[in-house]
Formats: C-alpha cells, sequence, structure tokens
C-alpha cells in the first residue's frame, strides 16, 4: 500500500533522507525507530505530502505521492496522520474535531458523521466525552480524540509519529492500547516510536533509521531481540 523507493530529501544543503526503500502492506504494522534527528517525522511527513521530496518516489496505493499535484488531496484522505502533540483545535468539542474532515473535506452530512463520530469516540474509550474540549481532556484523552479523528477520514492507512511522546508516563499505556486494537483490526500503520514493547508486540517489521539511512529492518523481534548491526544493538542499549 505505501511504497518508497530510493526516497532522498535535503534540507538546503543537507541531506536528511538518502536513500530510503521500504513498504508497507495492506494490514501490516511497521514500526519506525531511530535517534532523535535521524529522519523519522521527515520520513512519515513525505508519505503524506506534508513536505516535499527530492528523488525517488513514493506510491500510495499505486499513484505517485507528487506534493505540487491536485492529487495530493486524495492521498492525505488515504494516510491519515496522528502527531506527537494531538494537533486538536482547542475551542472545539471533542466530537466536532472528529467530524470536521469528514464534513468540511469529504462533504459527509452532518448528522451522518456526527453519528459516526460518536461511535469512533467510544471505539476509543470516550463514550459520554463527546462535547468535552482539549483543555478539559488529559492527554491521553486528547491522543485518542486524535486518533478518533484521523479514522473518521476512512483511511486505508494511518501513521503516527511518536503518539506517547508528549504523554505523562501514566497516560500511554491507554493510547498504546487503542493502537494495538487497531492493528488487530486490520489497520495498515506506519509508526514512529520509542515505545519497544509495542514495537516488539505489534508491529510485524520493523525499521531502524539513523542518520538518514535504514541500518536495518526486518521483522520485529529478530530486529529488536537479535539486531544484526551494531548501531542497532547501540540504539536498543540505550533505549530499553
Ligand atoms: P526525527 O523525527 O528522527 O527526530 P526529523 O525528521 O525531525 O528527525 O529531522 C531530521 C533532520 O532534519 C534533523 O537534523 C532536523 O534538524 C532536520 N530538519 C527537520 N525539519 C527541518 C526543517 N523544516 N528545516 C530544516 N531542517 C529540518
Ligand atoms: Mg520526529
Amino acid at each position: 500500500m505505501i511504497e518508497l523507493d530510493d526516497v532522498r530529501k535535503s534540507y538546503g544543503a543537507v541531506p536528511v533522507l538518502k536513500g530510503i526503500t521500504a513498504s508497507v502492506a495492506r494490514g501490516e504494522v511497521v514500526c519506525v525507530i531511530g535517534p532523535s534527528g535521524s529522519g523519522k517525522s521527515t520520513l512519515l511527513r513525505c508519505v503524506n505530502g506534508l513536505e516535499s521530496y527530492d528523488g525517488g518516489a513514493i506510491r500510495v496505493n499505486g499513484r505517485r505521492v507528487d506534493r505540487a499535484d491536485r492529487s495530493i488531496r486524495a492521498v492525505r484522505v488515504q494516510v491519515s496522520m496522528v502527531f506527537q502533540r494531538f494537533n486538536l483545535f482547542p475551542h472545539r468539542t471533542a466530537l466536532e474535531n472528529v467530524v470536521e474532515g469528514p464534513i468540511f473535506v469529504k462533504g459527509e452530512r452532518r448528522a451522518e458523521a456526527e453519528a459516526r463520530g460518536r461511535d469512533l469516540l467510544a471505539r476509543v474509550g470516550l463514550a459520554g466525552r463527546e462535547e468535552a474540549r482539549p483543555p478539559q481532556l488529559s492527554g491521553g484523552q486528547q491522543q485518542r480524540v486524535a486518533i478518533a479523528r484521523a479514522l473518521a477520514m476512512r483511511p486505508d492507512a494511518i501513521l503516527f509519529d511518536e503518539p506517547t511522546s508528549a504523554l505523562d508516563p501514566e497516560l500511554v499505556g491507554e493510547v498504546l492500547g487503542v493502537m494495538r486494537a487497531l492493528a488487530e483490526d486490520g489497520m495498515t500503520m506506519l509508526v514512529v516510536t520509542h515505545e519497544i514493547g509495542f514495537a516488539r508486540e505489534v508491529a510485524d517489521r520493523v525499521l531502524f533509521l539513523d542518520g538518514g539511512v535504514i541500518v536495518e529492518q526486518g521483522p520485529a523481534r529478530r530486529v529488536l531481540t537479535e539486531p544484526e548491526h551494531p548501531r542497532t544493538r547501540d540504539f536498543l542499549r540505550r533505549v530499553l
């Protein structure tokens, strides 16, 4: 569903992605791990066209991702993104945040979008909090609203960029639990995370990115328990 073929990107003269080749198949969960500054966020942002890339190709459902092309809007509907800092509208209720995209981007009728939005909020454990505004919710609840909002677009895949890194430790589990349930339901997911336990248990495959290069990739258990590359070993020693 998502294919990256020798993807290159620089910020000015600084190369950040140096030829990334990887893929995510339908129903697969792929976790991206790697040190700060290795290019993980840039990689995700290129996949849904928030950033342009300079070389190689990214395809989603066989269609080339081109930030300058009108088709990028279709890609953004097919591939939703969940950010580290939730990015909810603070003055709108949880339900309003969830139905915004379906109504204004996809043109769904409000009544139907709201009915489905309530179902999605229930699915992420927030039944009864539909009218709460983000400042009244914990970080974990806000991130679950953001996941419901991503699901509301009926995406083919969801990209997560360190979805639990901004949370107090006691709130991490509830968000990972929702992500695990999504994975079990067959959602295609590309997840940047430092939660190695989650990656080991939920991911099909893991990519280790360092300095804009995929140093190692393979089945999650293999990469995380018997890494082949010294840089992967060193990184895992530091985060575990
Ligand atoms: P990660 O998510 O792995 O921490 P990023 O993709 O955010 O890494 O960043 C990779 C590199 O690109 C870093 O060196 C960062 O400073 C640089 N970078 C990221 N965004 C920009 C930007 N908008 N302009 C210039 N440099 C950037
Ligand atoms: Mg990042």
